[in-house]
């Protein structure tokens, strides 16, 4: 006999979570169903731990490049990894332990096991069968290996957060944010690294102004940039170390080969063949605007959306507008998708949002944007040796010069943001930003100076 419940959700991941919660505090009768950990990329192997790493990084760059010049005579005896990582994995494990209580106090039924369609309305865990009137998929990614031969002598992401003990030399391939940011994290803590694009930077789709400064950031204080370098083949040799071979003839010998080429929508393997929901040619599930899925009372929300935004915060709230939406009496809820801020922890920290200068010159006419630029030297870095430079766009459209697009790269920019962000989501003009009194001295009060 089939338990059934009014919603359930396949995947306790970031868009799981949200939605399983919200429709409960609705009043729907709730399962959450996992096979892993609570939490799903973002806190186990993503956004979470990869932010500690990140501020371990910060540490390290605090102790190694800026300490002396603000008259601290620091000696590094030693770093320990496996501190980090067990102080890391602790926190997330108090972290599943808060999901735990929201799920308890908010009555979410959460299942520990794989779950796989039977039908359009039935899930099946272990032999159980569980019913519901609404069902969403949100089963998340995973990373992508290419198909090279030896691809599996290295390892992918979720590889990265399992390593107990600190590579010595490290190559990691992949031009995207993971990329950039492991090979930043791990060059900061001490590993020799080598970050491996196929063209000519990492972050290429980015505005130019990221890209080129986050290339200069690389090429003075490192990882070591290898560009146009398209992985052929990877070899084992007797020591264990691992020698990647490139097209262009180079070769490179690394103990730890980190791949990050993009990941890959997981859904392959639950039962999709016994419902009617589309995937298109790569797997990603065809949703409408309102994440309805071609399949009536199948949802789909995160990573593997057809044409979303891998972000956490985009599946939380479209999992929460779901919710609104079946359960909360708004019919009409439903996400935009349109000019949502992000956040590459690269060193120094991207934050960029709306459209690129090539974007908005398309898109308006060269001659109807206007664009501002500042470019000085994170005040961070402002009395010592090792300088990192701050690099801020703002594009404006039109005549009254509505701010389209958003981007810096520099010290603090991970946080200074968000704030922006909801400004420009509010169509802000250049003349908005002007009127706001600015915060000195900060980095961010640049945005509203600029001329
Ligand atoms: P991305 O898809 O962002 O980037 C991967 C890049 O690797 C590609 O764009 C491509 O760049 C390059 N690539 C693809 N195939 C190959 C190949 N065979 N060999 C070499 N290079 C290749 O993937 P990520 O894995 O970095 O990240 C996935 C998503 O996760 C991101 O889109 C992001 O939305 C999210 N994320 C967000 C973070 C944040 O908010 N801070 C942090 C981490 C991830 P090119 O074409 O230039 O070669």
């Amino acid at each position: 006999m089939a338990q059934h419940f009014d919603y359930i959700c396949l995947g306790a991941g970031s868009g799981g979570i949200a939605s399983g919660n919200r429709a409960a505090m609705r009043g729907a009768k709730v399962l959450v169903i996992e096979a892993k950990h609570v939490g799903g990329t973002c806190v186990n192997v993503g956004c979470v731990p990869k932010k500690v790493m990140w501020y371990g990084a910060h540490v390290a760059e605090a102790m190694h490049l800026f300490a002396k010049d603000y008259g601290f005579d620091v000696t590094v005896n030693n770093f320990n990894w496996n501190t980090l990582v067990d102080n890391r994995e602790a926190y997330i494990s108090r972290i599943h332990d808060a999901y735990g209580r929201g799920f308890a106090s908010n009555n979410v039924t959460l299942l520990n096991g794989y779950g796989k369609f039977v039908n359009s309305n039935t899930i099946e865990v272990d032999g159980e069968h569980y019913t519901a009137d609404h069902i969403l998929i949100a089963t998340g990614g995973a990373p992508t290996i290419p198909n090279i031969p030896g691809a599996e002598y290295g390892i992918d992401s979720d590889g990265f957060f399992a390593l107990r003990e600190q590579p010595k030399r490290v190559a990691v391939v992949g031009a995207g944010y993971i990329a950039v940011e492991l090979a930043g994290v791990l060059h900061a803590l001490g590993s020799e690294t080598h970050l491996l694009v196929r063209k000519h930077a990492p972050l290429r789709n980015f505005d130019p102004i990221l890209t080129d400064t986050l290339v200069e950031a690389m090429e003075i204080n490192g990882p070591t940039l290898h560009t146009h370098s398209i992985p052929k083949a990877v070899v084992k040799n007797a020591d264990d170390s691992l020698t990647l071979e490139l097209e262009n003839g180079e070769s490179l010998t690394v103990d730890t080969l980190i791949w990050a080429i993009g990941r890959s929508p997981s859904t392959g393997n639950i039962g999709l063949e016994n419902t009617d929901v589309k995937l298109n040619a790569k797997g990603y599930v065809v949703t409408d605007e309102q994440q309805n899925t071609t399949a009536k009372g199948i949802y789909c929300v995160g990573d593997i959306m057809e044409g979303g935004v891998e972000l956490t915060p985009v599946a939380v709230k479209a999992g929460r507008l779901l919710s609104e939406r079946l359960f909360g009496n708004m019919p009409n809820a439903k996400m935009d998708y349109s000019v949502i801020p992000t956040v590459v922890f690269s060193h120094p920290p991207i934050g960029t949002m709306g459209l690129t200068e090539p974007e908005a010159a398309e898109q308006f006419g060269e001659d109807n944007i206007k664009v501002y630029t500042s470019g000085f030297t994170s005040m961070y870095t402002a009395i010592t040796a090792h300088r990192e430079a701050c690099k801020m766009k703002l594009i404006c459209a039109g005549e009254d010069e509505v701010v389209v697009g958003i981007h810096g790269i520099g010290f603090g920019m991970d946080e200074i943001l968000q704030g922006f962000g909801v400004a420009m989501k509010m169509g802000a003009t250049k003349a908005d930003f002007d009127a706001v009194v600015a915060i000195h001295p900060t980095g961010a009060e640049e945005f509203v100076t600029m001329r």
